[in-house]
């Protein structure tokens, strides 16, 4: 197995450690115990990222859209020959299983592919004029160099749909990936050095996220920010970006509703949406929490999710067999737990889990609870775990209000096999993206946002390309 190694700063198209020697230690959610380490940047680390990536930019606007396009594609390739071993280090550091740590790498490399299309495409318009001899235009040019901050939880996945998106409009960027899972994002940087990125393009650090961000964000080299993580702190970031006049891309919380009507296909809705729920166990943006069930069918639907979690291994990610792994953070456990208890102290009924396993590593039982009442913590707050809240409804204005009660509007789900109440769905559920009868989110060709408290801005689709571009107007007489 490809060791673990002490992850090293990226700055300037060299692997550093920083420049006080200090780092962090990462562990392994599967033990606790320590497996490597990660090079924490100083202040002269962040000065020297700054420059690198003004120069960086200066090289990489000049650079063809065909030259970035066949760059981008290259490193897609090195990055899906080494896809085995990316994703053997993502395992040891986050957790999941191999499985999904594979294809979070090889779908990486398709989000690099997709995008290097896109900067081909980056068009502007010609603009009628009202006289015959005026010419009016659009040119997209790129935002400048960008400050991208990524979490835990998809740490190549995160980290791609920022950089990618950067790349192809000719902007630089200073990546501060998470330091519990530094070694896949350094490898996916590696991918596009390797693959020849000019030198100061692309930049990565660690440290102290709140030092990093409060440093670079009101930078005047720093043209553009993004970022994933919790809605508290995204809000923090896009008041500092809107103080200095940055624009931000946020990708936040969120608490996704399933409605699942009356009409659907229980069969097909169960096999289809309990097993997401304990995808990357449960920390995902749009991972299905709160399933809306109609009447009559809530009690078997809660029932087949509690024997579906009853029966999910959950083990190491390197276990072949492993369906669900740790936590990535000893954090949320007792987060957890306290979610689950105030539920059930609100009357909720626990129909399976609720506790940590064992006291090796950061295990988590999946639980299901039903009948929650609104007043219940967890029907507020993200639980970001392997927790699903089983509510039953009777009539669809109820199920629509109680989708749109909280301020999160990221992902949502439904199961119908009436045509108008999908269409009413469509209209009236407030989310980012909605998905019916399967699951057909996170495509490198479809927005991926959210709406109200998730954050704004896209990193899917032709519009990621928007937020790192900007419209000139050049008007032209004779
Ligand atoms: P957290 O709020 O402490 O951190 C979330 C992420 O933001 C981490 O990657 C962290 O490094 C980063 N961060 C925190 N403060 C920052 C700052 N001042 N500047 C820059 N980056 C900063 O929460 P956590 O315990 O790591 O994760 C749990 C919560 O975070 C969840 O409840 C969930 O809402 C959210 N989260 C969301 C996503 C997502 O995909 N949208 C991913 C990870 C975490």
């Amino acid at each position: 197995m490809i060791p673990y190694p002490d992850v090293q700063l990226y700055i300037d198209g060299k692997w550093r450690p920083a420049s006080d020697g200090r780092t962090i230690p990462v562990l392994d959610p599967a033990t606790a115990g320590p497996i490597g380490t990660v090079a924490h940047a100083s202040r002269e680390d962040l000065d020297a990222a700054l420059a690198a990536a003004e120069r960086g930019f200066r090289l990489w606007r000049q650079t063809s859209a065909y030259d970035r396009a066949r760059l981008m594609r290259k490193a897609a390739q090195i990055l899906r020959d080494r896809a085995e071993d990316v994703a053997t280090l993502l395992v040891r550091e986050n957790g999941k299983p191999l499985a999904q740590a594979r294809m979070e790498t090889l779908a990486g490399a398709d989000v690099i592919d997709w995008f290097a299309g896109e900067a081909q495409r980056a068009y502007g318009q010609v603009i009628p004029s009202r006289a015959p001899d005026v010419v009016q235009m659009t040119m997209k040019l790129p935002v400048g160099p960008v400050a991208a901050f990524t979490p835990w939880n998809f740490p190549i996945n995160q980290v791609v749909r920022k950089l990618s998106a950067a790349l192809a409009a000719g902007c630089s960027i200073i990546v501060k990936a998470p330091e519990e899972t530094p070694a896949s994002p350094a490898e996916l940087i590696r991918a596009f050095a390797d693959a020849g990125l000019p030198d100061g393009v692309a930049n990565l650090v660690f440290g102290v996220p709140a030092e990093i961000s409060e440093y670079l964000i009101p930078h005047p080299v720093i043209r553009k920010i993004s970022f994933t993580g919790s809605t508290p702190v995204g809000k923090q970031l896009a008041a500092l970006a809107g103080l200095h006049m940055k624009r931000a891309t946020m990708e936040l919380g969120g608490h996704a509703p399933v409605i699942v009507t009356r009409d659907a296909d229980l069969d097909q809705a169960a096999a289809t949406i309990i097993p997401q729920k304990f995808r990357n166990a449960g920390q995902v943006c749009v991972s299905p929490t709160r399933y809306l069930v109609q009447d009559p069918l809530a009690d078997s639907f809660a029932d087949r999710f509690a024997e579906a979690a009853r029966k999910l291994r959950v083990g190491n990610g390197l276990d072949p067999e492993t369906e669900m792994g740790p936590l990535a953070n000893e954090r949320r456990i007792p987060a957890l737990e306290a979610l689950v208890a105030d539920a059930v102290s609100h009357g909720a009924r626990l129909l399976t889990g609720g506790r940590r396993i064992g006291n090796e590593g950061w295990f988590f039982e999946p639980t299901v609870l039903a009948d929650v009442p609104v007043a219940a913590r967890i029907m507020n707050e993200e639980p970001f775990g392997p927790v699903a809240i089983v509510n039953r409804f009777s009539a669809l204005d109820d199920a629509i209000a109680e989708a749109n009660r909280l301020p999160y509007a990221l992902a949502a789900y439904a199961f119908t096999r009436d045509t108008a109440t999908a269409t009413r769905l469509a209209a009236e559920v407030e989310a980012g993206m909605l998905t019916i009868n399967h699951l057909g989110l996170a495509l490198p060709e479809i927005p991926f946002g959210g709406m109200k408290d998730s954050g704004h801005g896209t990193e899917g689709g032709s519009e990621a390309m928007d937020a790192y571009l900007e419209t000139r107007l050049v008007t032209r007489k004779g």
